[in-house]
């Protein structure tokens, strides 16, 4: 009988792109991937653990779970993968004694080993190169773990050190990815530009790996995430400047806006460097569009810094930003060594200003795009109206005639902090005659 797998995924687009090689793995055994754990045979969560939120919500999931296996469905297994599984378990098994098997993350083999599947030709790309892409767009991890050890952040703990996986092997998954329709690949890792840096001599490097699978045919565009900013060096700008198949957005984390605060988050770099940084970009790429990662309330934050960050941004005007209230993560140097001393209504003040601005800031932003032609990439239809993005990442919604996995251009009618509207203009110009 078929064997039928639910997957339930929680956080960054790595376990995004893990959760699709598992899948590719799974189905190449002839499994069937559902939709609802209640008919499976094999039941994964693929967790995240960066906030207390996004564990809390693997621990409920769990917690339905052990009611089915409660409520008479004892046949399916339970597999637990992702952040959540640090180098020991024990304490885990101990709490969640009804799952069968904990892996940590790209702990591939381990898991088709416990469910009795075997491996049979080794690495990483296995998976993938039977997967059907699932679009035209894909995530491609090519550095697992993280060195940097920010004190706030549980990453490194869970995910391991930086290892960065080889050129050939890479080039080889995207070009398997490109035959099955994929246009456009994100080169993933948590710090991309420390790509290669654990390579004799440092390379290649991620300017060197962009090249290698630039002229793959039928492959349109490449972009990466995400960057650190120290790590961010000239050669690599350089590279999106010179390599027209690597889209000019930057996805750079500030975190934060005071150097006092970053010093207490051990960053590594300062406001002037992150400017600096800023600075070179657009100086080489006017266009190019900058989005960031902003944390608000961390350990002693005052009023006076977190002013700081709202001046960073109204300086920077970032397209967009991911803000997310401090959340102690246990085990941390944040969690062992600082106080967690922002009220949570302070917090959540502090993370309703920089939603506010941003609102403000990405509205005048993208309102300088209306009236402009885009090349947007078709991911889809909804509601009648296809979606796609520009090369600068941001999302449009348009009228036209097209077909997923195409480029096409389309004139921005209307834009919203959000979203940007518009008619292909092979469509649109009728109507001007
Ligand atoms: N490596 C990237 C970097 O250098 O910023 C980000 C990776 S981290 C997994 C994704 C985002 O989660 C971070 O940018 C940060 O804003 C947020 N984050 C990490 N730890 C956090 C914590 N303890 N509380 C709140 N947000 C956190
Ligand atoms: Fe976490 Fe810092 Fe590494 Fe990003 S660079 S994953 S925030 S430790």
């Amino acid at each position: 009988m078929t064997q039928r797998y639910h997957i339930w995924t929680e956080g960054c687009q790595m376990n995004v792109a893990d959760s699709l090689k598992l899948a590719a793995g799974l189905d190449r055994f002839g499994w069937q991937a559902v939709d609802a754990p209640e008919t499976a045979d094999l039941v994964v969560l693929n967790t995240c653990v960066v906030r207390d939120r996004s564990e809390q919500r693997a621990v409920s999931h769990l917690g339905r779970l052990a009611a089915m296996k409660r409520k008479g469905r004892a046949d399916f297994q339970i597999v637990v993968m992702g952040c959540m599984v640090g180098p020991k378990d024990d304490e885990l098994r101990r709490r969640f004694p009804y799952v069968d098997h904990f892996a940590r993350p790209q702990a591939f083999e381990g898991i088709f080993e416990a469910l009795g599947l075997s491996d049979d030709t080794g690495g990483e790309f296995w998976p993938t190169a039977f997967a059907k892409p699932t679009g035209p767009t894909a995530y491609v991890p090519i550095i697992h773990g993280c060195d940097k050890f920010c004190t706030y952040c549980i990453v490194p703990y869970r995910r391991g050190r930086e290892q960065s996986r080889p050129l050939d092997e890479i080039v080889q998954e995207v070009a398997h990815l490109v035959h099955g329709g994929v246009r456009e690949v994100t080169l993933l890792g948590q710090t991309v530009e420390a790509y290669g840096l654990d390579f004799p001599d440092k390379r290649p490097d991620l300017g060197d790996l962009m090249e290698a699978m630039h002229d793959l045919p039928n492959l349109e565009r490449i972009r990466f995430l995400t960057s650190y900013p120290k790590d961010m060096t000239p050669k690599i700008v350089e590279a999106v400047r010179d390599l027209p198949k690597v889209t000019e957005f930057f996805n750079i984390p500030v975190q934060h806006g005071s150097d006092a605060v970053l010093g207490r988050m051990r960053r590594g770099y300062d406001i002037a460097l992150f400017h600096d940084r800023v600075d070179l970009i657009r100086s080489l790429m006017p266009e190019a569009s900058i989005t960031t990662d902003i944390i608000v309330g961390f350990c002693g934050e005052t009023e006076a810094e977190f002013n700081e960050t709202l001046r960073l941004m109204e300086e920077v005007r970032f397209d967009k930003v991911h803000v997310a209230a401090y959340s102690p993560r246990p085990g941390t140097i944040a969690a062992r060594k600082l106080e967690d001393d922002v009220p949570p209504e302070v917090k959540k003040a502090r993370l309703h200003a920089v939603e506010e601005l941003e609102e403000r800031i990405s509205t005048q932003l993208n309102a300088r795009l209306a009236g402009t032609d885009q090349d947007v990439l078709v991911e889809g239809k909804r509601d009648g109206r296809w979606f796609g993005r520009t090369r600068s990442n941001k999302l449009v919604h348009f009228a036209g005639e097209t077909q997923v996995g195409e480029v096409v251009t389309v004139r921005i009618e209307k834009a919203t902090a959000w979203s940007l509207q518009g008619t292909t203009v092979a469509d649109a110009l009728p109507l001007l005659l």
